[in-house]
């Protein structure tokens, strides 16, 4: 539960800057960075401690966004592509994903955001160390380094399906029927 639940993440003046892990959002609110916004009215225990599921924290130090890079890593990854597998167009959660090097790293393909997409297991297996085309397989959206303002812009289209977030995430009405990625 405490690595597939999703915490929004708000900076201190309140804008929602992320997504994160119950486990990291725990993490940051034990050690004094990040104060409790909203629970999701569920209980976390272990032998040692016992707190309620955060559902959004808010950081107690501002952080200043347009310096800041989007960090390479899995879940960065998984946000960008949307949880979907690109290769069958299937949304998982993440538990169930993967990452694929789509050159794979035997065949001279790099670790980086142009060439690393979320897959299921099923599409990994099939795909193995082979390139795309000897497969006649294709990826949904080309990989990419994603800006800020598609990484938020994706943490807003996830956000949408809970209701707790939403508040923190200003949707005007308009926005409701634009197409969920
Ligand atoms: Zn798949």
């Amino acid at each position: 539960m405490l690595t597939q639940h999703r915490v929004l993440v708000l900076n201190s003046s309140y804008e929602a800057i992320n997504i994160c892990t119950a486990k990291r959002a725990i993490l940051m609110l034990l050690s004094g960075k990040a104060d409790l916004v909203e629970n999701a009215g569920e209980e976390v225990r272990s032998p040692t401690f016992r707190m309620t599921l955060p559902e959004v924290i808010r950081l107690r130090r501002y952080i200043s966004l347009p310096y800041r890079p989007i960090p390479y890593c899995r879940k960065n990854i998984m946000l960008r592509d949307g949880f979907i597998c690109q290769y069958c167009g299937e949304q998982f959660s993440p538990d169930e994903l993967t990452l694929d090097h789509v050159i794979p790293i035997s065949r001279g393909g790099h670790d980086s955001w142009s060439n690393v997409v979320t897959a299921c297991k099923h599409c990994n297996h099939k795909k193995g160390n082979n390139l795309l085309e000897e497969l006649g397989m294709n990826v949904l959206s080309r990989p990419r380094r994603p800006t800020l303002p598609t990484f938020l812009h994706l943490v807003r289209v996830i956000g949408k399906k809970r209701d707790v977030w939403r508040k923190y995430l200003f949707y005007d009405d308009d926005e409701e029927n634009e197409a969920v990625v």
